[in-house]
C-alpha cells in the first residue's frame, strides 16, 4: 500500500503537465500515440527508492465560474479524504485568484500535509510572484516549472519527507 499524493488546483494551472512529468517516459510514450487517451488519472512514482500514487485529481472542465469553484471543493475534499499528502498548485503567472483562496480556507482545515507549488516559474526573473502566494497560509511554497522541469526535484524531496 502505497501513499497517495493528490494534485489539486484551479483549470489551467497545470496539474496534467505536473503529473505527466513526473510520471516518466512510459506516460510521454502514451501521450505520443495519437488516439490514446491522454487524462490518466493514476501513476506510480519512484523518487530516491521511494514510490508513491500521483492522483491527477482534474477533468474539470472550464465552464463557468460557480461551477469551477464547486468541482474545485468536491476535488480538494476527495483529496483531504483518500490522499497522504496533496499538492495544492497555483499558477505563479496569473497569480492569486479568488477561487485559490476559497480552496486555501478548506485545504488548511486539514491535520495532512498540505505543499503549495506555484507553477509556471518558467526563469529565475518570475521567482518574486512566488512570494506574493505566502498569504494562502500553506507555509513556504515552491516555485516550480513544469513545462521547463525545474525545481521538480525539491518538491519531490519534500514530497517523500512526509511518509
Ligand atoms: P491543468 O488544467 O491544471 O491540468 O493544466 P495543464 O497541465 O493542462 O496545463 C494548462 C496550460 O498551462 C497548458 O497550456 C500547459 O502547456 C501550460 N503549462 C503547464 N505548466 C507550465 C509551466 O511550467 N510553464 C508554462 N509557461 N506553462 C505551463
Ligand atoms: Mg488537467
Amino acid at each position: 500500500n502505497r501513499p497517495v499524493v493528490a494534485v489539486v488546483g484551479r483549470p489551467n494551472v497545470g496539474k496534467s503537465t505536473l503529473f505527466n512529468k513526473l510520471a516518466g517516459k512510459r506516460i510521454s510514450i502514451v501521450e505520443d500515440t495519437p488516439g490514446v487517451t491522454r487524462d490518466r488519472i493514476f501513476t506510480e512514482v519512484e523518487w530516491l527508492d521511494r514510490y508513491f500514487t500521483l492522483i491527477d485529481t482534474g477533468g474539470i472542465e472550464p465552464d463557468n465560474g460557480d461551477i469551477i469553484l464547486s468541482q474545485m471543493r468536491n476535488q480538494a475534499m476527495l483529496a483531504m479524504d483518500m490522499a497522504h499528502v496533496i499538492l495544492f498548485v497555483v499558477d505563479g503567472k496569473s497569480g492569486l485568484t479568488a477561487a485559490d483562496r476559497e480552496v486555501a480556507q478548506l485545504l488548511r482545515k486539514t491535520k495532512k500535509p498540505v505543499i503549495l507549488v506555484v507553477n509556471k516559474i518558467d526563469s529565475q526573473s518570475q521567482f518574486d510572484n512566488v512570494y506574493d502566494f505566502y498569504e494562502l497560509g500553506l507555509g513556504m511554497p515552491f516555485g516550480i516549472s513544469s513545462a521547463n522541469s525545474m525545481g521538480l526535484g525539491d518538491l519531490l524531496d519534500e514530497v517523500i519527507s512526509y511518509f
